[in-house]
């Protein structure tokens, strides 16, 4: 039976350049494209799950403006329960300035507004939907001990939780030892542990070293190579998909909102890092966060073709 899942996280608008190359300090690059989309990892996360077919809760804060209006109108979109999404009266919906090169690579800069603004109450409020989820989906855009609560009320109530550390930030050995599944990215698993991740060897050290502190299963995102596995039936590297990526903007987003819904349908874990692989890679073949999430269908008829 498919559970639902909480995600609990960040809601930003994306402001997005395209130009070819990267601003350095002090440098002005004439010659990009503007754009605007929906973004903020919990809200890229939630509108992937969904899409991909998840029954999809989201507790979150957004700024009484038009920005935070517009992004509470695309969940409703998407088909996201947005009874749990505070309207902050004081502080304004959180906004990301990214610069996006000609090969995809991007740089981003997040004011984090509304988003730092969700608190521990916020969280104790929904206890009893965080209680009765089926998993609950984690990030770091948002304030630590927020993190910390809603871990600790899913991991009371028997709850797996899967904890994305991104943005990188030091975590405590009292926030892993609550959960199921920590997906770091190569840079995020290097600041958790010390071991630079680089080859299949140096992931499996550095997932080692994340299991000694509690975490049940490991999935160390490699960028276009996959995803290192490290759980109780399986070891390795699962492939990613071969595209041709022109933004990398919410890769480990959709890959995570994905993975959420998979574990949701009960997949096997190989199956569900293989299904968010191959939307992760549908998503860096185009331009966005939200708006380059893959629908279920997409996800089904690419996976076809290998
Ligand atoms: P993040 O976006 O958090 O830095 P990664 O770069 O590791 O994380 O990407 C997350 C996942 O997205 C990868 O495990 C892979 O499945 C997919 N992915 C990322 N970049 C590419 C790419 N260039 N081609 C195909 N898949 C990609």
């Amino acid at each position: 039976m498919k559970k639902n899942i909480v995600i609990i996280g960040s809601s930003n608008t994306d402001m997005i350049i395209k130009l070819p190359h990267i601003p350095k300090p002090g440098e002005t690059v004439l010659g990009g494209n503007f754009s605007t989309s929906a973004g903020g990892k919990g809200a890229n996360q939630a509108v992937s799950a969904a899409r991909a077919g998840g029954e999809i809760i989201f507790i979150a804060r957004v700024g009484d403006d038009i920005f935070g209006e517009q992004a509470v109108e695309g969940f409703i979109k998407s088909g996201i329960n947005i009874d749990n999404i505070i309207t902050d009266k004081k502080a304004p919906s959180g906004v990301a300035l990214i610069f996006v090169d000609e090969n995809g690579e991007n740089s981003i800069a997040v004011a984090p507004g509304a988003n730092a603004s969700l608190s521990p109450s916020d969280i104790t409020a929904s206890k009893d939907t965080i209680a009765s989820a089926g998993i609950v989906l984690l990030q770091l855009e948002i304030p630590l001990e927020t993190v910390r609560t809603a871990a600790e009320i899913a991991a009371e109530n028997g709850v797996d939780i899967i904890l994305n550390p991104a943005p990188a930030r030091p975590l405590g050995d009292d926030i892993l030892r609550h959960i199921s599944i920590l997906t770091p990215n190569e840079s995020e698993a290097e600041l958790l542990t010390g071991i630079k991740v680089g080859d299949e060897e140096s992931a499996a050290q550095a997932a080692d070293a994340l299991s000694a502190k509690g975490v049940k299963t490991v999935l160390i995102t490699l960028g276009p190579r996959g995803v290192y596995v490290s759980s109780k039936d399986f070891n390795g590297i699962v492939p990613g998909f071969s595209v041709n990526a022109v933004d990398t903007t919410a890769a480990g987003d959709v890959f995570n909102g994905v993975l959420a819904l998979s574990l949701s349908e009960d997949m096997p874990l190989v199956d569900g890092v293989r299904f968010s692989n191959a939307a992760a890679a549908l998503s860096v073949t185009r331009l966005g966060a939200q708006p380059s999430a893959p629908y279920r269908k997409e996800i089904e008829d690419f996976l076809k073709k290998f």
